[in-house]
């Protein structure tokens, strides 16, 4: 049989480890990966020697606002970053979109907008919002992976969750073994201690960690690992910014409650410090920490006890930086990341800090598919597999300019950085989506994914 295309002399990083060999591509699956020596006869073939071969990344935690502030990024600028930062699969949020995805019509307008336009594979969050805990079985039928709630106000049209609204969505959502995904930050004291700050003058970067301290957080993160566990729902929480959070989800974990966690590189790579400097552009919600908590979270990173990475990718228009410069409350709160945090977390994370490759991928791609349903079709470079591949080359240095961001909106932190590590070539299904870094995949050709049985682990899944 000939392959469609083999992908010759790489170090492929797979469940099985990191081995040189050949991937080979069928169908836009991986039939096989191979003995180097083995010749596979294929259509393409891919020249990998000294590049490194991971499996595309699963970003779990995206805003591309569509339909409705397309204005602030948009799918089809949104999954053109994606794929040019080695991100095969983005699971997209309910909010920002106008209408919010909270109900089975919003989510097929959604799908509609979608469409014509994504770059890449994509799957859908709903949302769970004061409303509408009776049409969250439509969402699930309709194809949502998980449910997006948050504990505290968003500042947009998207209603904060209370304890009772948690509770209830919970109950629905654990009767099909479904997964609520939180934003956890305390809402009283976070509002209470801003209109302190307020009162009293406060306008600069610093206030705005000032009203969230790590307690606002930790409350949170308690509150809901026991309203989880008494619904038996499982839960996921986004964006930990404390390795105090982490600590409480490890202690649930080893009494037997089903809950994963995420963190973002700018958690990682950024602190207080580098906020006061940025400004508006590293503006986020829980604010970025003091370098402890930073370098605690990068222990979990290493460890294990933090399961997956997501960018948490949420832009707007510069002005909505821009009016913040002078008064950080009035700045949209949200980061740009979905292109940068493969190539940051390779230079910093495997490079700079030892990370092994494999931990690379299970944070950047396996655990995220696994939480979410979509492995091993996602989130391995295993046979039977969609082949979505990156191929890096690792020694190859260069610096995040605006000019190489695809997003509507070319902000990020993260501009002038120096990274080791270069995506060279991008695969979706088989298909060579970026090419020497540019973007050669068409929109469209992106496809929805839905929820299969739960895998095992890492953290939530199949387990008790
Ligand atoms: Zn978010």
């Amino acid at each position: 049989m000939k392959a469609e295309t083999a992908i010759l002399g790489g170090l492929v990083v797979s469940s099985a480890g990191v081995l040189p060999a050949t991937v080979v591509i069928s169908g836009g699956r991986i039939v096989a990966l191979s003995d180097p020596a083995e010749r596979w006869p294929a259509e393409e073939v891919l020249d990998a020697r000294g590049r490194i071969v991971l499996p595309g990344g699963l970003d779990p935690h995206v805003h591309f606002n569509e339909p409705g502030r397309t204005h602030w990024e948009g799918f089809e600028t949104g999954s053109a970053a994606a794929a040019a930062g080695g991100v095969t699969t983005v699971i997209e949020m309910p909010l920002n979109a106008i209408p919010p995805t909270t109900d089975a019509s919003a989510f097929a307008l959604k799908l509609e907008a979608i469409g014509p336009r994504a770059f890449v594979d994509y799957a859908l969050w709903g949302g769970l919002v004061t409303d509408n805990v009776d049409r969250l079985e439509g969402l699930e039928r309709s194809g949502a992976v998980a449910y997006k709630a948050f504990m505290i106000a968003t500042g947009t049209e998207y209603a904060r969750a209370d304890d009772g609204v948690l509770w209830e969505g919970m109950e629905r959502i654990a009767g099909w073994n479904g997964l609520v995904g939180v934003h956890a930050e305390n809402n009283d004291l976070a509002m209470r201690l801003q209109a302190r700050l307020q009162r009293a003058g406060r306008r600069d970067m610093r206030a705005w960690g000032e009203a969230r301290p790590p307690e606002v957080e930790l409350e949170a993160i308690q509150r809901v690992l026991r309203m989880a566990r008494a619904t038996g729902c499982r839960l996921h929480i986004v964006h930990l910014s404390t390795p105090e959070g982490g600590a409480l989800i490890a202690a649930a974990r080893q009494r037997g409650q089903r809950v994963s966690v995420e963190t973002c590189p700018h958690y990682l790579l950024l602190d207080e410090e580098a906020f006061a400097r940025l400004g508006p552009v590293a503006k986020c919600a829980p604010p970025l920490r003091p370098r402890p908590a930073v370098e605690g979270l990068w222990r979990q990173v290493a460890d294990g006890t933090i399961d997956c990475l997501s960018s948490d990718h949420s832009p707007c228009p510069p002005e909505d930086k821009a009016r913040g410069v002078d008064d950080v409350w009035q700045a949209w709160g949200g980061i740009s990341g979905v292109q940068t945090a493969l190539p940051l977390m390779f230079s910093e994370g495997v490079r700079r800090r030892g990370l092994p490759l494999e931990r690379l991928a299970a944070l950047t791609s396996t655990n995220a598919a696994k939480i979410f349903g979509l492995y091993p079709r996602k989130g391995s470079l295993i046979p039977g597999a969609d082949a979505d591949v990156v191929i890096l080359d690792p020694e190859r240095e260069w610096t995040i300019t605006a000019e190489w961001l695809r997003s509507r909106h070319r902000l990020s932190p993260f501009l002038g950085w120096r990274v080791t590590g270069w995506i060279e070539r991008v695969l979706v299904r088989g298909r060579t989506v970026v090419r020497d870094g540019d973007l050669v995949g068409d929109p469209g050709y992106g496809t929805l994914l839905r929820r299969g049985p739960a895998a095992k682990g890492p953290h939530g899944s199949a387990m008790r």
